[in-house]
């Protein structure tokens, strides 16, 4: 009998399942489900697609075609509205419900907006999905000033693409320093200073009180001591939490997230979680609010989930990243407890690197249990598995070395490491590579350009 593989969000965790199970399964049928306009899309890089830098088909990854290709059945802007496990359907408002054998919920996360007057107003939005992203860029023409009410990887996703479109841009801070709840003092201190030093304006111990509107369009931030700032956009939403309620109402166990075991597997037999949305058994309880949502660890447990849901019991592989990104060019990550600041057991090794490149490493007595890496790709994929590992100091010392250089015409002097724009897994190009020269991703196969502008190296898709 053909086994039916139900998946609610085509998002990173979404979609890598429905590939892997297919590609597993040539049998199954497996069905999709998601509240969105467009098929898989790349949401980490959707600054890029505001600012011009992608197109709309570099964006969207899979095209409806594809999905069909596949055997893959795609239903778009069907939300689904509730789960019944014990029944095994998923139901929908005005459709009859549909039964599954396998049930994995990929819902990712939804934004914790903030509850103020104003919120409503035409021009106050969220920066989450490829539609909000799409109507922002045919509007931008008429947006002067924005403001950004929260700190975090969305905020600063939209900062720059605004920059790039000539936008004067305001970030709020609810603090002295940006998002400490993620970052440690001396990243916090970077990112501030290489915002300002691009334009953007921070205000610090800032919280809007109100946004005030003119014709049912956004004008102003007003803040908590009333002083007004003038907007045309405001940006709210940066800060997530996991989309849990089809969970909750299906008596599925919920924490922070679904609780999953190592497998994914939820409380509820044959109900899977992976992505955003899932907790997995032994997730790190001090991970930074609004910023443990990674592309990187979704995308990664796409698979662990479907060959769970396939009973081939796999351990899910344990992550340290929480934050991978890249903002003005510059790598960031976050590691494991990498925010921690020194005392007790807790020591600390800063390593700077010129004016750009800087890593932390933290110890919990001499174990490696988090570090952070700003401007470099570099040793991030190395210092993950060693904070997984909790290593010892010596080991972690060593990845600090200095890389060697060497010369050469259109020959990368410099071995680089850089995250697949696909899937965020950790590739390395050793010196001596030739620019333009294709490298294939180890864990999704796509096809990759390797670039080199004189002082940095990164990634294009290679398109068929
Ligand atoms: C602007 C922006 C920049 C980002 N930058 C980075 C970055 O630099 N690095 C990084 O690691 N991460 C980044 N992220 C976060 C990253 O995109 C997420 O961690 C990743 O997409 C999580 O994948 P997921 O599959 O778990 O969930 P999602 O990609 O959120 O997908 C979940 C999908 O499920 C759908 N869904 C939810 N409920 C239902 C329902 N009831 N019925 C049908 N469909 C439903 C949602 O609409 C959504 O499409 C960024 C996110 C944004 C928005």
């Amino acid at each position: 009998m053909t086994t039916h593989f139900v998946i609610i969000g085509n998002g990173a965790a979404g979609y890598r399942a429905a590939k892997a199970l297919r590609e597993a399964d040539a049998d199954a049928q497996v069905s999709v489900f998601s509240d969105e306009r467009y098929p898989f899309y790349l949401r980490r890089q959707l600054g890029d697609f505001l600012s011009g830098a992608m197109t709309l088909q570099e964006i969207v990854f899979q095209s409806r075609n594809a999905y069909r290709r596949e055997r893959i059945d795609l239903f778009l802007m069907t939300p689904i509205t509730s789960v019944d496990p014990d029944a095994h359907v998923v139901e929908f408002a005005s459709s009859p419900p549909v039964r599954y054998d396998r049930l994995l919920l990929a819902t990712g996360t939804e934004a914790v907006l903030p509850a103020i007057p104003g919120r409503d107003l035409t021009g106050v939005t969220t920066f989450d999905t490829l539609t909000e992203a799409a109507d922002l860029r045919d509007s931008l023409k008429a947006v002067e000033r924005a403001v950004i009410l929260e700190e975090g990887v969305i905020g600063l996703t939209l900062a720059e693409s605004l920059l790039a479109a000539g936008v004067h841009v305001t970030q709020l801070m609810a603090g002295e320093r940006f998002w400490p709840e993620a970052l440690d003092e001396t990243t916090s201190a970077r990112l501030e200073a290489l915002l300002e030093e691009r334009g953007v304006v921070l205000r610090r111990q800032a919280a809007a009180r109100a946004v005030i509107g003119t014709a049912g369009r956004c004008a102003a931030v007003e803040l908590a001591d009333g002083q007004r700032l003038s907007a045309d956009l405001v940006a709210c939403g940066c800060r997530r939490r996991p989309a849990t309620r089809l969970a909750e109402a299906a008596a599925i166990e919920v924490g922070a997230g679904i609780r999953v075991d190592e497998t994914l597997h939820t409380s509820r037999p044959d109900v899977f979680a992976a992505g955003d949305v899932a907790e997995p058994a032994g997730a790190d309880p001090a991970a930074p609010a609004g910023g443990a949502f990674c592309w990187q660890r979704a995308w990664a447990q796409g698979a662990t989930a479907a060959a769970s849901m396939l009973d081939q019991r796999p351990q899910a592989v344990a992550e340290a990243v929480r934050i991978r990104t890249t903002l003005f060019g510059l790598d960031l990550a976050i590691l494991g407890q990498g925010h921690l600041p020194a005392g007790g057991s807790v020591t600390v090794r800063e390593h700077h690197d010129g004016p750009d490149i800087w890593r932390r490493l933290v110890y919990r007595d001499d174990r490696l249990v988090g570090a952070v890496v700003l401007g470099t790709g570099e040793s991030v994929h190395e210092l993950g598995r060693l904070v997984v590992e909790k290593a010892a100091r010596e080991r972690a010392e060593a990845v600090l070395a200095p890389p060697e250089a060497a010369e050469g015409d259109d020959l990368v002097p410099t071995t680089f490491a850089r995250h697949c724009p696909i899937c965020a897994a950790e590739l390395v190009v050793h010196r001596g590579t030739r620019e333009g020269a294709v490298l294939r991703c180890h864990a999704c196969n796509t096809d990759l350009v390797v670039c080199w502008d004189g002082r940095h190296g990164w990634f294009e898709i290679r398109r068929p």
